[in-house]
């Protein structure tokens, strides 16, 4: 199936009516975007920084993280290059910051919560970030945005540092990018508000998916409930890809879902713009997307937005997928 996929390496990621979409790639190292570009990635669309967190038995300072930026941005050559910042807590505990543990981690202390009120450490990557994006197109992106005061603070902090640049004579870019991963019911259903602070929004439909279900995929007995084509998702998602759009910003998904072969014609009737997965499904993904036109992904959608469960949903799309090979 790889070498049958092949043939999509070098080609545009279009509809079958030509409509140009953003194909991005998932990684969580520096390295990874070797086999983005060997995937023919046309950008990286989450960069989870955790893992260089993680792996280290201290916080890495700004040297330490502003080389692994750079080397990502030179890599992937003046592609863009959407770096999320720390997004600990919930199921991604970070030994070397010493969390306290919590009774509701995924309620808790988390992402860019953590980072707002510990601004030593958000500093230290925003500005290696920032020092970063004078060597390629780096995008700063931010996890578990519930509201409009989270993005404002943030961008009030990146707006500081460029001060403080501006002073000590380091060169960056000032048109940084600043966006929001939308993947909480509070963010979707303010998606209007945010879409007028946000450079750009990336739907984390594996946190969006879990939170709008209030259920945990890790737990056997709810895990039922934990499923992208529930109606609530769904509608979700698309406010979503409306609100971005109207405003005009880009809208991306870089949630499992964006690779989900039955659930792309949806993505490219809601107006989807940027598709970001791991780099192994890059190939099946622009081979889906050449697969549907707009007019006959909205015709599936609009079935499929009038259904009432998950179940009928699943099976109509896996029976339009089915009716296409
Ligand atoms: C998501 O929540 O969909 C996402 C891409 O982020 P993560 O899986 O790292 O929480
Ligand atoms: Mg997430």
């Amino acid at each position: 199936q790889q070498g049958e996929l092949k043939k999509f390496i070098g080609c545009a990621t279009v509809t079958a009516d030509g409509v140009h979409k953003e194909l991005f790639a998932n990684i969580g190292k520096p390295d990874d975007a070797n086999q983005a570009n060997d995937k023919d990635a046309e950008g990286i669309g989450l960069f989870r920084t955790e893992f260089l967190f993680m792996d280290s038995p201290t916080v890495p300072t700004e040297d330490q993280q502003f080389d692994a930026y750079k080397k990502t941005a030179l890599i992937m050559k003046g592609k863009p290059v959407i770096i999320r910042t720390l997004d600990i807590g919930g199921d991604k505990d970070v030994p070397c910051l010493g969390m306290e543990k919590e009774d509701n981690p995924f309620m808790g202390f988390r992402a860019i919560r953590y980072c707002l009120a510990r601004e030593d450490v958000y500093r230290t990557q925003l500005r290696a970030l920032l020092r970063a994006s004078a060597f390629g197109d780096i995008r700063i992106m931010v996890p578990l945005v519930t509201c409009v005061d989270e993005i404002r603070q943030v961008k009030a902090l990146v707006k500081r540092y460029m001060e403080e640049f501006d002073r000590e004579g380091v060169e960056y870019n000032p048109d940084i990018q600043v966006g929001v991963m939308m993947e909480t019911p509070a963010a979707a259903l303010v998606a209007d508000l945010l879409a007028a602070e946000a450079d750009f929004f990336s739907i984390g439909t594996n946190d969006l998916t879990g939170y709008t279900m209030a259920a945990d995929r890790g737990n056997d007995r709810v895990r039922y409930l934990y499923n992208t084509y529930n109606p609530a998702v769904l509608r979700s998602i698309r406010n979503i890809i409306e609100c971005g759009n109207a405003a005009g910003i880009m809208v991306g998904m870089c949630g499992e879902a964006a690779a989900d072969p039955l659930l792309i014609p949806l993505w490219i009737a809601f107006g989807l713009g940027e598709f970001s997965v791991s780099a192994t499904s890059v190939l099946a993904t622009r081979k889906e997307i050449f697969g549907w036109t707009v007019e006959d992904a909205k015709e599936l959608a609009d079935r499929v937005m009038a259904m009432s469960t998950a179940s009928e949903v699943y099976e109509a799309l896996q029976a339009a997928h089915d009716a296409r090979i």
